[in-house]
C-alpha cells in the first residue's frame, strides 16, 4: 500500500489497531482507576478531535482485538477510520489459507453495520478518494468506516524472511502494479514534464537517504529503556 496516503489525507492522529482496542476495551474491563480515567479522557479527546486513523494488516483481522475495536467504535459512533492494509500475507502465512472470506476486512464489515469498502491500495488517487469520504463521515459525527486496501508485500515479513513460500512469478506480477510506478505513469499521462518528475524522484530519494544516515548515526538507546513502560507497575521482576 502507499504509505504516503497518511500524508495525503493528513489525519490528526494515527493509532495502531491494538492500541485502539486497548483504550476502548479497558473502559469495561479495567479495575485500575487511573487507567479507567485515562481511557475516558482519551475517549472524550477522540470525540473532540475531528478523526482518528487505525492502521492494521490483514493478519490483524483474524485476531479478536480487531473485532472488539470495530464493535465498540460503531456502538459509540466514534470518529475513526480503520484502514486494513491487505498485502495478502500474514507473518509467514498467506491470509487466504486461514481466512474463510476473500476480503478479510471488508467482507466482515457488515457484521458491524458498516459498508464494505475495498480499494486498490496501490493507487494513490483511489485511496485518496475513499479516504476523503470516510473522513467526511467521521468529521460529520456519523461514525467509523473500515477501508480495505488491497496491495502486496514485496519482501518477506522481516529481513530474516526470504519469503520462499510465495508462488513463482507472483512478486514479478505485483511489481508491475507498484504504486510508485503507477503514479509516475499517471503524471506522464497528465503531461507533467519528465525533468519535473525526475526532480521529484531525486528529492524523495535524497530525503530517504538523509533519514537513513541520521538513524544509522544515532546512538543506541540505553539498556535501562528496555522495560520502560512495558508493565503497568513499571517493573518486571514480579514475572520471575
Ligand atoms: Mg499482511
Amino acid at each position: 500500500m502507499i504509505s504516503a496516503d497518511l500524508n495525503i489525507i493528513l489525519p490528526e492522529i494515527v493509532l495502531a489497531g491494538f492500541a485502539l482496542l486497548g483504550l476502548l476495551g479497558a473502559v469495561y474491563t479495567s479495575k485500575d482507576k487511573a487507567a479507567g480515567v485515562l481511557v475516558w479522557v482519551t475517549a472524550v479527546v477522540m470525540v473532540l478531535l475531528a478523526a482518528w486513523v487505525a492502521m492494521s494488516g490483514d493478519g490483524t483481522t483474524n485476531i479478536g482485538a480487531f473485532h472488539e475495536a470495530l464493535n465498540f467504535a460503531v456502538i459509540w459512533k466514534l470518529p475513526v477510520v480503520f484502514v486494513c492494509e491487505n498485502n495478502l500475507y500474514m507473518e509467514y502465512t498467506p491470509i487466504a489459507d486461514v481466512t474463510a472470506v476473500e476480503h478479510p476486512a471488508a467482507d466482515r464489515a457488515a457484521a458491524y453495520g458498516l459498508p464494505s469498502i475495498i480499494v486498490d491500495g496501490n493507487d494513490a488517487d483511489a485511496v485518496y478518494r475513499v479516504a476523503q469520504e470516510a473522513f467526511a463521515k467521521a468529521r460529520a459525527g456519523d461514525g467509523p468506516s473500515l477501508i480495505e486496501c488491497k496491495t502486496y508485500r514485496h519482501s518477506g515479513h522481516s529481513r530474516a524472511d526470504p519469503a520462499k513460500y510465495r508462488p513463482e512469478g507472483e512478486l514479478e506480477k505485483w511489481k508491475e502494479h507498484d504504486p510508485i510506478k503507477l503514479y509516475r505513469q499517471r503524471l506522464v499521462d497528465f503531461g507533467v514534464p519528465e525533468d519535473q518528475i525526475k526532480a521529484i524522484e531525486n528529492e524523495s530519494k535524497a530525503k530517504v537517504d538523509e533519514a537513513t544516515e541520521l538513524c544509522k548515526a544515532a546512538p543506541l538507546p540505553p539498556e535501562e529503556l528496555l522495560f520502560t513502560d512495558v508493565y503497568a507497575d513499571g517493573k518486571w521482576s514480579w514475572r520471575n
